[in-house]
């Protein structure tokens, strides 16, 4: 039976980072029972976790930020154009504040399993502290990259230092001059951290087994005089991040790539490597992505930077990736990352030539030999998308787990829904929009879409939806289709599953994760799903009046 003693919800929001805090917003907003349940101590998702210096957006600032209230876009300074982890968790904790959406969130509880209830049409939650909750809907607030990874070396606790993960950076000041620190890892977080200790440690070493391509950030502050400038342009800053197919302010250069010639190319290249953010990236030609060759003479150009930026020839060549062209995978951005290794305390270890073998009391081991540290951090990445949905005990009708079905990797409907998982929703979830674009834009793109599915759904009192497993085969089939036209089918790297460090993930085993689309083609598309009375999902359960609130579906009591 429903449990009625004040533990069932209409709604159960999983995470307190953007999507949960958006989420929790509009479900307020409508009246409904609805909670939030946050393993951490506080909201922010990302940006309450991600604690390692340097760790900032890659999107604009006044991009990231929520665009749904006015005002809130009309009181909040962004105080730099890629704003950095202190200020960004203010901002969310400022939005839950500003909304009264702090008392709707239990922070401290870790969801251990959601089990759904084909008689009664709703899920069973188990929260670690032992208590049950029940409700009609869960959304998955989940965050794409909040289950952190470490190596599998042989030794890891017998280092006598002090060892973690960036996403576990100590909250508390950590004091690395005169230490001598080690950095595995050389993804955008790895950039990032390196970029900003390298001349406030005594010694720091960076363990690097592939490099990546990266370019610069080419931050800067936002004085009152252009904030006010962007506060004027808001409207036309989100048109813009509408119609791009990355949800940011940067264009595709819509000049075909052969088009044009080498000149003018270089031309656009040298611009783009002194723009702000991903331009280099996202408003570069289309070829880059699908043309190997294309690609190449962009890889060449960025190697060319790499080699004019780092003064010892060996070590730039160590950092020009030589197994991936550049974009392939996600593009860290960096601020003096490749200057560095200028520095007489900075040394890079490549991996590739002198693996890790073990982790020692004292700090690591080579092929080649033993380094001694203070302190070493796994900048070691994610198991990313599908790994926080992993952690969950989830088994939808028939007993089927959530992690049996995805185990080759994930199948949804739109991103949205899963077949055999009925009254589960996710307004981020893995093939959907948000996960490949402007974060923050996908995600409201993904709550507003969710929440009006939730009022069509409450509107004509169903208690129950499932989408088709012919819907679901469609879109996987699309989300897949989309992969194949894309140099990253062959990426070693999230977005195609790839960790070495969890077991199933390894190369080889490519996982459809994200949605390739862009987020225009992917809006137009749960558009016209809605438009035809979401087509794809079944929409069953009995009449509300009277059923509604005996199942808690009434509105808050304010
Ligand atoms: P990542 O891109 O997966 O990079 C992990 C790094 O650790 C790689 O260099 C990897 O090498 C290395 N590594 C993993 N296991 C290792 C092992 N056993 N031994 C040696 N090296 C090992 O992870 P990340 O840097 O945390 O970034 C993940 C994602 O988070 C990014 O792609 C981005 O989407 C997001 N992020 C965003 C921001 C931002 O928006 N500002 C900042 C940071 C991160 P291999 O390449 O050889 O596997």
């Amino acid at each position: 039976m429903i449990d009625k003693t004040g533990t069932h919800y209409e709604v159960v929001v999983i995470g307190a980072g953007v999507a949960g805090i958006y989420q929790i917003k509009r479900l307020v907003d409508l009246g409904v029972n609805a909670t939030v349940i946050e393993a951490a101590s506080g909201l922010g998702g990302t940006w309450y976790s991600n604690r390692y210096p340097g760790a900032r957006f890659d999107s604009e600032s006044y991009t990231y930020g929520f665009s749904f209230s006015k005002e809130l876009l009309d009181e909040w300074h962004w105080k730099e154009h890629f704003s950095a982890q202190p200020e960004n968790l203010r901002y969310l904790n400022h939005v839950a504040d500003k909304f009264d959406l702090r008392r709707h969130m239990q922070f401290n509880c870790r969801v251990e399993a959601a089990h759904f209830d084909e008689v009664e049409n709703v899920w069973r939650l188990k929260i670690h502290d032992g208590r049950t909750l029940t409700c009609r809907f869960l959304v998955m607030g989940l965050g794409l990259l909040s289950i952190p990874t470490l190596p599998r070396l042989e030794g890891m606790d017998s280092f006598k230092g002090r060892s973690f993960h960036t996403f576990h950076w100590p909250h508390e000041k950590l004091d690395l001059s005169d230490k001598k620190v080690a950095v595995i890892g050389t993804g955008a977080t790895g950039i990032q951290v390196i970029g900003e200790i390298a001349d406030k440690v005594g010694h720091l070493t960076v363990f690097q087994r592939r490099p990546n391509w990266s370019a610069p950030l080419n931050n800067g502050p936002i004085s009152e005089a252009e904030m006010a400038a962007i506060r004027a342009r808001y409207d036309e800053i989100f048109a813009t991040c509408a119609r791009t197919p990355g949800g940011f302010v940067h264009e595709p250069d819509r000049r075909g790539f052969y088009e044009v010639s080498r000149e003018e190319r270089v031309a656009l290249w040298d611009r783009l490597y002194g723009t702000p953010g991903f331009a280099i990236w996202l408003a570069n030609f289309r070829e880059i992505f699908m043309d190997e060759k294309a690609n190449a003479e962009f890889s060449a150009y960025i190697a060319e930077r790499i080699r004019q930026r780092v003064k010892d020839p060996k070590v730039a060549e160590k950092l020009i990736p030589k197994d991936h062209g550049f974009g392939v995978q996600r593009v860290p951005m960096e601020t003096n990352y490749f200057e560095a290794y200028n520095r007489d305390n900075v040394e890079l270890v490549d991996l590739g030539e002198t693996p890790l073998v073990r982790v020692t009391e004292t700090g690591l081991r080579t092929s080649e030999r033993d380094y001694d540290f203070d302190i070493i951090v796994y900048a070691t990445g994610f198991d990313a998308i599908t790994g926080a949905y992993d952690r969950i005990d989830i088994r939808g009708t028939g007993g089927l787990t959530l992690r049996e079905k995805w185990k080759d990797g994930p199948s949804t409907y739109l991103g949205i829904f899963i077949h055999g998982f009925p009254n589960l929703i996710m307004p981020n979830g893995p093939q959907s929009g948000s996960a490949s674009t402007n974060y923050p834009r996908g995600i409201e793109t993904g709550v507003n879409w969710c929440t009006d599915f939730l009022e069509h759904v409450w509107a004509h009192g169903y208690t129950r939806v499932e989408a088709t497993q012919q819907a679901e085969d469609a879109w996987t089939a699309h989300v897949a289709d989309m992969y194949a036209m894309m140099l990253m089918r062959r990426a070693k790297s999230w977005f195609t599953g790839y960790n070495s460090n969890v077991p199933g993930h390894e190369e080889g085993r490519i996982r459809h994760m994200i949605y390739n689309g862009g987020a225009p083609k992917y809006v137009n598309r749960i558009n016209k799903v809605a438009a035809a009375g979401y087509e794809g999902i079944e929409l069953t359960g009995a009449p509300v009046p009277a059923a509604a609130p005996a199942l808690g579906l009434g509105r808050i009591a304010s």
